[in-house]
């Protein structure tokens, strides 16, 4: 069996990629038991040497890896070039944990106590199709850091990238059974991971359903896992803010990578003494977002990524939708959405209260701080959100209020490799990068060796 891959700015077909079967799954599961012991023994220096060496292929890959991503998902390709790039510093740094993945020392009486961070064995990672290179980095980088084996499934309509990453692994000199990259359905291949008893852990990003669902299969075999789900977050603008810098940056918070981003701050909260100035000073930020040929450098926002995901988006913009104001979108091939702005809205609306993973925003306004806190926190999601004021003592406040991972004050900026990711609520369980992601990837081991006193 074999899947099209199909180029969302044309829907011409860009390739076929076969789709793994269950007894494929449990044969590829199977070599990277097996090459877990050896795996889990090269001495430290040589395996930061191999992951550095791996970051350095990304690195002479950046712009075939980039187009690649251009071609498969639509990204435009300078957002497309930082996804490469993530990859390889993702893999820089976790290529500095093998010599520092410290134990303790423990003072205890009649001997002495030590731990341990051992690797669990086989990892699987399953990747959405949103951001296809970077998610995936942000699950094998400290994965095989750790000294798991890896194998990991990307989503059905993106796994370009990924097979051309597992290439470079093996340029690089990564056994080929460490590093495994399997096509193939999330019912098929990565429902095999949440059962194969050989599979030690699962990092999941995706859906909140269909995370539900393997948290509740990985119950079964205790089996460890991350979730990283979705978001709908708030971008709250205070009265005393810049709002000239507010108004013009909202719409990258939101419209980059077509609104398909887990971080989109998708509900814009205003202080509604300045309501109807900041509207003003949205619309022409809105109609200057250039949407365009993904490849063509400059563009700021492609297409949505498949004809599907299309008609759900378009669904959230009815008659009942009120339209404020919208950019512009190609006509012709692809599967394009203008940005768009919808206002005055309730916040009972389900364009608000839902994840549109598309370019549609939703402006709102609040009274005060408490009550900017309540409507921000007026969702079952807690991923990330932006707080813009000039009071820094309202910024702490407002940022202790709101229940979310990731939070940015006079800026959008959720993720750095340096820096912890992850949910609050039903956004997730657990944290991605940065220096604590490895406790994911290992388990403590205590040893307690007696000494007899002479
Ligand atoms: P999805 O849940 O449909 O699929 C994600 C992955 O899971 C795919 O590889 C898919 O094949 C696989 N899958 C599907 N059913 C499965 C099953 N039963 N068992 C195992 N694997 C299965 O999500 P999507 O539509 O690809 O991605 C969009 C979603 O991802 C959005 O909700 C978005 O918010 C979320 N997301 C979250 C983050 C984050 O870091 N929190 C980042 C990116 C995307």
């Amino acid at each position: 069996m074999t899947t099209q891959v199909i180029n969302p700015a044309t829907e011409e077909v860009v390739g076929t990629v076969p789709s793994t079967s269950v007894a494929e799954t449990d044969a590829a599961i199977a070599r990277a038991h097996a090459a877990w012991p050896s795996w889990r023994a090269v001495a430290p220096a040589d395996r930061a040497r191999l992951l550095r060496r791996f970051a350095e292929a990304v690195d002479g890959d950046i712009e075939r890896l980039a187009r690649l991503e251009v071609a498969n998902s639509g990204h435009t390709i300078g957002n497309a070039r930082w996804e490469a790039g993530n990859v390889r510093d993702v893999l820089q740094y976790y290529s500095a944990a093998p010599e520092r993945l410290f134990g303790k020392q423990i003072p205890v009486a009649g001997g002495i106590n030590l731990t341990f961070a051992e690797p669990l064995g086989v990892v699987g990672v399953i990747v959405p199709w949103n951001f296809p290179m970077p998610i995936a980095g942000w699950g094998f980088a400290p994965a095989l850091a750790a000294g798991n084996t890896v194998v990991l499934k990307p989503a059905e309509l993106t796994p370009l990238t990924a097979l051309r990453l597992a290439e470079l692994a093996r340029e690089a000199g990564i056994p080929e059974d460490v590093f495994q990259v399997i096509p193939g359905k999330g019912s098929v291949v990565g429902e095999r991971f949440v059962t194969h008893p050989d599979v030690r852990k699962v990092v999941f990003t995706g859906s909140t359903e269909v995370g539900k669902r393997i948290m509740a299969g990985c119950a079964d075999q205790v089996k460890r896992v991350t979730l990283e789900l979705g978001g709908n977050n708030a971008n709250v603008v205070f009265a005393d803010a810049d709002l000239e810098r507010a108004a013009a940056t909202a719409p990258y918070a939101v419209f980059d990578n077509a609104g398909q981003d887990c971080c989109a701050r998708s509900r814009i909260l205003v202080q509604r003494s300045v309501y109807d100035k900041f509207m003003a000073l949205l619309e022409p930020a809105v109609s200057g977002v250039l949407v365009d040929d993904p490849g063509k450098d400059g563009t700021e926002m492609g297409p949505l990524i498949s004809g599907d995901h299309l008609e759900k988006v378009r669904s959230y913009v009815d008659e009942s939708t009120p339209v404020a104001f919208r950019g512009n979108a190609p006509g012709g091939p692809g599967f394009w959405f203008p940005p768009t702005v919808v206002a005055p809205v309730g916040p009972d609306h389900r364009v608000v209260t839902d994840e549109v993973f598309g370019p549609v925003v939703a402006v709102l306004p609040f009274d005060d701080e408490a009550d900017a806190v309540r409507l921000a926190n007026d969702t079952e999601y807690g991923l990330s959100g932006s707080i813009w004021t000039r009071d820094i003592e309202r910024a702490i406040r407002v940022s202790r209020g709101v229940a979310a991972g990731n939070l940015s004050v006079n800026s959008h900026s959720s993720v750095r490799y340096s820096t912890p990711f992850g949910g609050f609520k039903q956004s997730g369980l657990g944290r991605e990068l940065g220096p604590d992601a490895l406790d994911a990837f290992t388990d403590t081991k205590n040893v307690f060796v007696a000494i007899e006193e002479l």
